[in-house]
Parts: C-alpha cells; sequence; structure tokens
C-alpha cells in the first residue's frame, strides 16, 4: 500500500470521532506468491495481492466495524458512518460495555528479521530450485507424485486510532513444502518435508532442498513395504512436525477465550476448560511448560502489537503442568476477569480482530532424541503430522502421522506404515515423561475460525517428546 494513503487517516478519525467515543482505522495489504513444480513440470505459478482498510468504532460501550477498500478519504468517511450506524443500532444487544481501555494508545513498528529480503529472487531461480527438489524425488516408478511448493507472503499493515496509537508492521513469510507419494497396488504412502510458516527472507537452498527430497522420496518408498503399526497401549515419542499439531489442536484451541465464553459454539465449537480452571486446573505433567511468545525470530506468528494495538509479550499460559493465563485479548479479559495475552487478531483487511493462537510453544527440557529412546521399553516414535480429528470440546481426539518406527529395549527398530494413537486432552498431557532439548518451529497458514470465517497465521515450536502408555494403532490391513 503506497505511504501516501496513510494521509487520510487522521482527517477520517478526527471527522469520525465526533460521533463515537473512539475510532480506530488499520490498513493491510498483502501480496502472496504461489509456485508449485510437479513431477518435473511448473504447474502454478500465481501472484495475488489484497488491501483495504478496517474502520472500527466504540459508541454507546459496543464496539462495531465497516470495511472499505476504497482507501480515499470519501471511501474511509462512508465505511465510518457505516460502522457508527450499525454499531448504535446492534449495541442494544452487546456482550458486554467496552471502554477507550481495551485499545491501547501503542506507538512503534516491526519488521520481520530476514538475511534475503523477499523478492530478491527471480521467478526463473525459484522454478530452477523447485525442479530440482522435484527431480530429486525420481528414482522409481511407484514414486506417482513428486511435488515442491513455495509461498512468499508479504503483509504491511498500519494501525491508527483516536487515542493516539500509531502503528506499522511489515511481515516477510515463507512457506515450502515438498512431498513424495509412493503407490502399488492400492497401498500409497505419502512423506512431505516442510520448511513451513517462517518469518523471515528467503531460503531457496537448493543443496538442502535436493537432501530433504531424496530422504521423503526413499521413505515412501520404505513406508510401502513396511508393516502396519500394531495396536496397544504402549510409550509414544512424537516428532516437532507431529508436536506442532498436539499442540494446536488439544491446548490452543481449547485455552482461547472467546471459546470459552461461548462466542465460537455456533462454528468452531466450545472448550471442555471452563473459567473456573485457570489458577486451579492441573493441565498436565509437572514437564508441561507452554508458552505464548510472539517475540520469537523467524517464527511464523511474530508480532510486536496486536490488531487492538496491544504490545504482544511472551506469557506462560501452562507452568509445570497448571492452567495459569488464557488465550484472550483485552476484550475477553474484561469479559471473563481472566488473564490473557496479546492476541486480537484480523485474518485481513476485511475482518474484524478475534482472540487467535500466534506462536505458542512447547518450552524445551533436558533430554536428547536418543535420551527419550532409551526411556521406552515398548514404544512407537511417530514423524509428521498426516491427519487430525478432535471433537469440538477440544477433549477427545486421534492423530495419525506419516511415518513411525517401533522401538524395544531402548532401541529404534522397524519402520511402521499408518502410525496412529488416540487420546483425551487432560489424561494424554499427564503421561508427558520426558521432554527433549532440541526445539523446532513450525507453524501454519491454515487456522480456520470465526464468523464469518477467518483462516490465521500460527507458529508452534517444540522439542520431541515422550508420552507413557498411550493407546496407539494401525490403519486399515
Ligand atoms: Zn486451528
Amino acid at each position: 500500500m503506497p505511504p501516501h494513503h496513510f494521509d487520510f487517516a487522521q482527517d477520517a478519525i478526527d471527522l469520525a470521532r465526533r460521533s463515537a467515543e473512539w475510532v480506530g482505522l488499520r490498513y493491510s495489504s498483502e501480496t502472496t506468491s504461489s509456485r508449485c513444480v510437479r513431477n518435473d513440470m511448473p504447474e502454478k505459478n500465481e501472484t495475488s495481492s489484497d488491501a483495504g482498510a478496517m474502520c472500527e468504532v466504540l459508541v454507546d460501550g459496543h464496539f462495531g466495524y465497516a470495511a472499505t477498500a476504497d482507501t480515499s478519504l470519501l471511501g474511509l468517511q462512508r465505511a465510518f458512518e457505516r460502522a457508527i450506524s450499525t454499531t448504535g443500532t446492534t449495541s442494544a444487544y452487546k456482550a458486554h460495555r467496552f471502554t477507550p481501555a481495551q485499545r491501547p494508545a501503542s506507538v512503534g513498528s516491526y519488521q520481520s528479521s530476514s538475511d534475503k529480503a523477499l523478492g530478491s529472487t527471480s521467478l526463473a531461480e525459484i522454478t530452477d530450485c523447485l525442479r530440482t527438489a522435484s527431480a530429486a524425488m525420481k528414482g522409481s516408478d511407484l514414486l506417482v507424485n513428486r511435488s515442491a511448493r513455495a509461498m512468499t507472503i508479504q503483509t504491511r499493515l498500519a494501525y491508527f486510532s483516536s487515542n493516539g496509537a500509531a502503528i506499522e508492521q511489515n511481515f516477510e513469510m515463507v512457506n515450502i513444502d515438498l512431498a513424495a507419494t509412493a503407490a502399488k497396488g492400492l497401498e500409497s504412502q505419502t512423506r512431505t518435508w516442510s520448511h513451513t510458516a517462517q518469518q523471515g527472507g528467503e531460503v531457496f537452498e537448493r543443496a538442502r532442498w535436493t537432501t530433504e527430497a531424496q530422504r521423503i522420496a526413499a521413505e515412501a518408498l520404505e513406508l510401502l513395504a513396511a508393516e502396519n503399526c500394531p495396536t496397544g497401549t504402549m510409550d509414544l515419542i512424537l516428532m516437532p512436525d507431529q508436536m506442532m499439531l498436539q499442540i494446536h489442536e488439544s491446548i490452543g484451541h481449547p485455552l482461547e477465550l472467546d471459546r470459552i465464553l461461548g462466542d465460537e459454539r455456533n462454528y468452531a465449537g466450545w472448550s471442555f476448560v471452563k473459567p473456573a480452571d485457570f489458577g486451579s486446573l492441573r493441565y498436565g505433567s509437572a514437564l508441561m511448560n507452554v508458552s505464548f511468545d510472539p517475540g520469537v525470530r523467524h517464527e511464523f506468528a511474530s508480532y510486536a502489537f496486536d490488531d487492538g494495538g496491544n504490545p504482544a509479550k511472551r506469557e506462560l499460559l501452562i507452568e509445570g503442568g497448571m492452567l495459569r493465563r488464557g488465550l484472550g485479548a483485552l476484550e475477553s479479559q474484561v469479559r471473563s476477569g481472566l488473564p490473557g495475552v496479546a492476541n486480537f487478531r484480523s485474518a485481513s483487511w476485511n475482518r474484524a480482530p478475534i482472540d487467535r493462537m500466534a506462536n505458542l510453544n512447547l518450552e524445551p527440557g533436558t533430554s536428547t532424541l536418543d535420551e527419550l529412546i532409551a526411556q521406552v521399553e515398548d514404544g512407537v516414535l511417530m514423524t509428521t503430522n498426516r491427519s487430525w480429528s478432535i471433537d469440538d470440546y477440544r477433549n477427545k481426539f486421534q492423530f495419525g502421522c506419516e511415518r513411525g518406527q517401533r522401538i524395544r529395549n531402548g532401541k529404534l527398530g522397524a519402520v511402521l506404515r499408518n502410525p496412529n494413537y488416540r487420546g483425551v486432552t487432560v489424561d494424554f498431557w499427564s503421561r508427558l515423561a520426558g521432554v527433549g532439548k532440541d526445539t523446532v518451529a513450525y507453524g501454519t497458514p491454515y487456522c480456520g475460525k470465526g464468523e464469518p470465517s477467518q483462516v490465521i497465521r500460527v507458529g508452534h515450536a517444540s522439542p520431541p517428546c515422550l508420552f507413557q502408555d498411550v493407546q496407539v494403532f494401525g490403519g486399515a490391513a
């Protein structure tokens, strides 16, 4: 978005302020480029841009919104008038009487740290890099799909308010996925590698992509011939690329304060966590420490301020297994009386912010992976999420992984295909018996929530973890 658009911000805010207790204006522009090479052929090559502004008002203790892609002074004025008018009507049904205290007057800026700026690699070079990765997965006629994808996203946010907030944040994000599918008869197995969801500049590293591409192709072939995961109660080691999903679904979503308040019952669901549980619920074993941390360099959902202008800072949500704090922004905090975080986030210029995860991380422990494996007499190690299912209270779940490996008497053994496990959230986390020391950060651009729907980016960093006596099962034979 050209900076001159902001020239109208102050005038639009001053005009709207005459009819509202408080007004805010958030500009957002985003450019996304997606490239894909499949089976050595370029398949996708597109760039899209989206830009607009959200006009936000506080009238009679009720926040209201109207969005516009017309960021001229007249366009902003019209949107503010619409926001003021609809808010006046809906105020009679408000859930809470809010004040400008829920919109801090923060001033500052943020820029993703990067070694190489987005856009500095030519399209030809990116395509060539993707082709190299696709070709590196060749080697058997059984490898029926060999894809390499790269997505780059550039987002600019600017936020101004009548009580003096002035914030600019620039994000550069990269998402890379390699996938190899091997098929024989009715059986097919897929292995993937992701440099998922990182903030920072470009990472088109041909050598690393080649190594990872060759590895996943070999592993997909190996899985075709592997035995099915056994069924039974045994120990389970989850690698960071499955831990991210475990954290997301069974810690992140149930701790969202707006869910706990019932806002999401209609759509994304409720939560087994009750307001009275904060400060008293033992969520997991004493080894469990979970942080909300938007300040991790390169992690996907790092930022300096949330979309309500609240300065972002690290907070422990679960400490020594005890539930301390929820994933709720200032509005949910004042409604519930519970401690929260700076996580008021919107997916786009035309969406109002709601409580979201940002970076939600499991804090590292002290064990090496070998030490975790050595603790297991009878178990399975699982890598890379493949499927997930969890109830709408975020309680009972079952998750599947791409690759398993048997562990017996402290040693890794045979590769297993179709590994799955199931559990119930608090019971499962109480089985946490070992936490690795080597954290890897993953994330996803596709966390869905809200009506109208919002898809947002989240980051999850975790070390490998050991859980004792988990129900493990294989796929259909
Ligand atoms: Zn989600």
